[in-house]
This record gives structure tokens, sequence and C-alpha cells, in this order.
């Protein structure tokens, strides 16, 4: 393996990573990106599905969605020169109700009774009023923080409300929709922060607001245009096992464990190492300072030398990954539009609790389907708990009860896809789960305030310890750009 000097190096070509690399590359400084996979780009990539004829089709096995708040990730693709087009919305919504039966709407109000949809948005006000009391950059801050991370989000809902449709209805929104947990693993401060990140709790209901962009040639050509400008200073295949940080010596070692005292009175910069070192698979980098971009249930999976600092180390143990099935099925023709239908349907409660249309972008998709590509693709998500009850079955069985979820909102020409696939995150060494981390019950309030400190020469980017943008790529965007941002300051 050669040795090589850089500035930087950044560990994860995830969107973190790659803006973390790419505004320091602009600055002026020398960078190394060290990635585990043999591709750039994360939790966000590019795929293709065959048919029985051997046709490729075009989906996105990751992130895709970019929404009217996320304004960073917008100027970011405009900057790169890519374009978007809007998901496709015109037609009714298809609502299942818990009892089964299948209803066609409009609008943003769920076709439920009136108490329901009274209950529907007296929580919905209560969680605009809570993120309006939130910063979203330390919710932690918040003066009932540590009393809204000691209740679970369902419990929490079941203090205001009685009506389990409502509730259910509310729930996905965060729960299965965003951190893909049930609502029972997670704090209310948890559901309030997702929220907030998003700019209200209305903007995560409203799917024509949170659901509204796609790049045109998929999401991970936003990584893929920065590993053009950043060519031979990304390493592929190349999994960080061990990280050099600091001093061994064992009076800086001791200060460093009591860094949780320095970083709440702001001087954990000082007596910092000027250092790292990390060993990857391909080549080891020394440089001033570290970005770690990886997800930070995978921050254990590198050996620290020293160790990291107590309090982190405890606190890492209590973040995770969500785990959601993302459903890619291809049809012929977009079979719903002809039927009126938008291929939007919601059904709290249900397996399959949400699901779109997520066509590829043809030069007349919205007004006038493209003749050129007549393929209409539906995508839907499978979260926690079903989303084991999906994989414990053999795959046909599964294939044959996901499609038949869908037929439920879309009528029965959904079971013949000429295409079908799922992501499956939760099997990726890399990964190991989706969309995103939270803490665990109680965990926000505790540790929060340490997860955008620096240790030593070690800074951290990832969307899943995001402030606006949260869980999303516009919040991975923002923090690379942002710990980019403080190193330059450091270096100067
Ligand atoms: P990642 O994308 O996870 O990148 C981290 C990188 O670090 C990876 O490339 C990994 O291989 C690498 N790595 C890990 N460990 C090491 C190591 N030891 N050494 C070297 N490299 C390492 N967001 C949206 O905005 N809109 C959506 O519609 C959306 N949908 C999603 C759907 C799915 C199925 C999934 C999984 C995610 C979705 N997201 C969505 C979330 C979005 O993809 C993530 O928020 C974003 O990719 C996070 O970027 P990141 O750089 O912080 O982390």
């Amino acid at each position: 393996r050669p040795t090589i000097e850089r500035d930087v190096v950044v560990i994860g070509a995830g969107p973190a990573g790659m803006m973390a690399a790419y505004t320091l590359k602009k600055a002026g400084k020398s960078v190394a990106v060290l990635e585990a996979r043999p591709r750039v780009g994360g939790r966000t990539w590019n795929g293709k599905v065959q048919d029985a004829s051997g046709k490729e089709h075009f989906i996105e096995i990751g992130g895709q969605w970019i929404s009217p708040d996320q304004t960073r990730l917008i100027d970011l693709v405009e900057e790169l020169g890519l374009t978007t087009f809007s998901r496709y919305r015109e037609g009714q919504n298809v609502y299942v109700a818990p009892d089964g039966t299948r209803h066609t709407y409009s609008g943003d109000q769920l076709p439920v009774s009136d108490t329901t949809a009274t209950e529907i948005d007296k929580l919905i006000d209560l969680l605009n009023t809570k993120v309006t009391e939130m910063d979203v950059t330390q919710p932690w801050a918040m003066p009932d923080a540590a009393q809204l991370d000691a209740i679970s989000f369902r419990d929490w809902l079941k203090q205001h409300s009685d009506d389990q449709e409502a509730i259910d209805n509310v729930s996905i929104y965060i729960a299965s929709g965003m951190l893909t947990k049930p609502a029972h693993t997670f704090s209310a401060l948890q559901a309030i922060l997702m929220a907030a990140s998003a700019g209200s709790f209305s903007n995560l209901v409203d799917e024509d607001f949170i659901l509204d962009k796609r790049v045109v040639g998929g999401m991970q050509s936003v990584s893929l245009k920065m590993a053009e400008y950043l060519g031979d200073d990304v390493y592929l295949s190349s999994p960080v096992r061990q990280l050099d940080w600091a001093t061994t010596d064992p009076e800086t070692a001791d200060a460093l464990n009591n860094v949780a005292a320095d970083v709440r009175n702001g001087v954990v910069d000082d007596g910092a190492p000027a250092e790292v070192t990390a060993y990857s698979d391909t080549v080891i980098v020394q440089a001033k300072t570290a970005v770690l971009a990886v997800p930070p249930n995978l921050y254990h999976r590198i050996q620290y030398v020293p160790p990291l600092p107590r309090e982190q180390m405890v606190a890492h143990q209590h973040i995770s990954m969500g785990l959601v099935i993302k459903v890619h099925a291809v049809y012929e023709t977009p079979f719903w539009r002809d039927k009126g239908l938008s291929g939007t349907g919601f059904g709290g409660g249900r397996m399959v609790q949400e699901v779109y249309d997520n066509t590829n972008y043809g030069p007349n998709l919205v007004d006038d389907h493209d003749a050129e590509n007549p393929h209409g693709t539906l995508v839907s998500f499978i979260s926690d708990v079903h989303a084991e009850t999906m994989w414990a079955l053999p795959a046909k069985e599964r294939k044959q009860r996901i499609l038949a979820e869908l037929a439920a909102y879309l009528g029965d020409e959904a079971l013949e896809p000429i295409a079908f696939f799922l992501s499956d995150m939760a099997a990726e060494e890399w990964t190991r789960g989706a969309y995103a981390t939270s803490y665990d019950l109680g965990g926000l309030s505790r540790w929060g305030h340490l997860q955008n400190r620096p240790t030593g020469s070690i800074y951290y980017a990832c969307s899943d310890i995001a402030a606006e943008g949260y869980q999303h790529v516009d919040g991975a965007i923002r923090q690379g750009e942002l710990v980019a941002g403080r190193i330059l300051e450091r270096l100067q």
C-alpha cells in the first residue's frame, strides 16, 4: 500500500463526503476520499432492473426525491449542470381504510370520518406547534427535551388522541415514512426533529412537497459529478480499517477522555492533535484532519488509535439504522393514469402504507406520457416489522404478497409487472439499513450535543447528524459543506 500525504482525508464517498472533498478542493486544499464500496454515492444509487426480454429499466435504489426546502441541494444540482423533473401527481389518490375499503380522493385530506379528520388535524397542529419551539440545530436544548425524549412517539400520540385511525395515519409520516422504525421505539423528541428538519410537520404530510422532484439521470449523479471534479483523489474499494488521530501519550489520552466537559465549554479544538493517519485496504493517507462521512452506525467499524473518548463510545451504541424495503415495479404502461389515478396511495397500519408513481423521465413526462419510453414504474415502501416479515418469506411468495398490496390500491393490473426489484440496503455491509440512523429512546437529549463536535482532528459529516435536511441528501450536502468550512478556518 502506498502512503500519500494530503491536507484532508475524507472517509466515505456518499453525498456528505463528496461535498466536503469538493468544497475543500475548490478552496485549494489537497484531499483524498477513501470509499469502501466500488462506487461513489453511498445511499444514493442509480440502478437497472431487467425485464424478461432482457431490456433494462432505470431505477433509483436509494435516495431520490428533493423537496422545495432542500435549497442547498437544489443549488448544487444546478451548479453541477444537472436538471430535475416533477413527480407525476395528476388525478385521484387512493386511501385504503383499516377495514380494507378503498376510497379515491383529491386534495390533502384523507377520506376518513369527520371525527378522525378532526383528530388528524389536531395532532398535526400540535406537532407543528412543537416544531416552532425547537431549534433544529440543537433539539436537545428545547425546554422540555428530556421529557419529550422519555416518551415514545406512539405513546405521546396516544396521550393526545384515542382515535387509532388518526394515530396510524399521523404516525406514517414519521415512523414508517421517515425513521422507518416502529413508533414505540423512538421518542417524541426524535419525531419533532424529523418534522422540524423539513420546516414543519405539515410539510411531511404533503407528498407534493416532500416528494416533489427527482434528478434527471438519478440522484447518484450528484456524487458522480463531484467525483468527476475530484478525479484521482477518490479511492474506491478502500474501506478504512484504522484511524490514528491523536498522540498515544497517556496524559493527552486522559484529557481527551474528559472531552465531554471541554466540548460543552467549547474548547475541544484547543489541545487537539494536528495529524491523522487513515489506513485503508489500498492506500494509507497522512493528513492534517479527517472527515468521517459515514453513517453513525458504522463508526465502530473503524479502529481508532487511541480509542475515541468515553462519552462518544457510549453514545455511538445508541444510534441505529431504520429498516425499509423500497419496492420497484415496472409496468408496460402507467395503467393507473388511464384510470384517472395519480398512483399515490396511503393506508396507515397496512404492510404497504404508501405507493407512488415513479415513472422515469421522458421529455413530455408530466403532461403527455413519453412515447419513446411507454413504461410506468411504481415505487412503494415496506417498513420495520413488515420488512422483517417480508424478508422471512420465500422470494416468490414475498413478491406475490407485495403485488397484492399494490393491487389493493391501484387495481389488479398491478399484479403483472414486467420487472420487479426490492432495494435491500440492510444487506449492504457499508450501510446496514435504510433510510438513515436515529437515536433510541432518550438518546437524542443525552448525546445529541456530541454528534457534530470534532474529536481532535476528526470532523463528522452525514445526513444523519444534520439539522435542516436531517436523514436526507440535502442534509448530507449541508453537513459536508459545513465541515469543510470549519476545516478551512482551522487550516488557515
Ligand atoms: P451515505 O450515503 O451512507 O454515504 C456514506 C459512505 O461511506 C458510503 O458510500 C459508504 O460505503 C462509506 N463508508 C462506510 N464505512 C466506510 C469505511 N469504513 N471506509 C470507507 N468508506 C466507508 N434522501 C432523500 O433526500 N430523498 C429520498 O428520496 C431518499 N430516499 C431514500 C431511499 C433509500 C432506500 C435510502 C437507503 C435512503 C434514502 N434517502 C433519501 C436518504 C439519503 O440517501 C441519505 O440521507 C444520504 O445518502 C446520506 O448521505 P451520507 O453521505 O451522509 O451517507
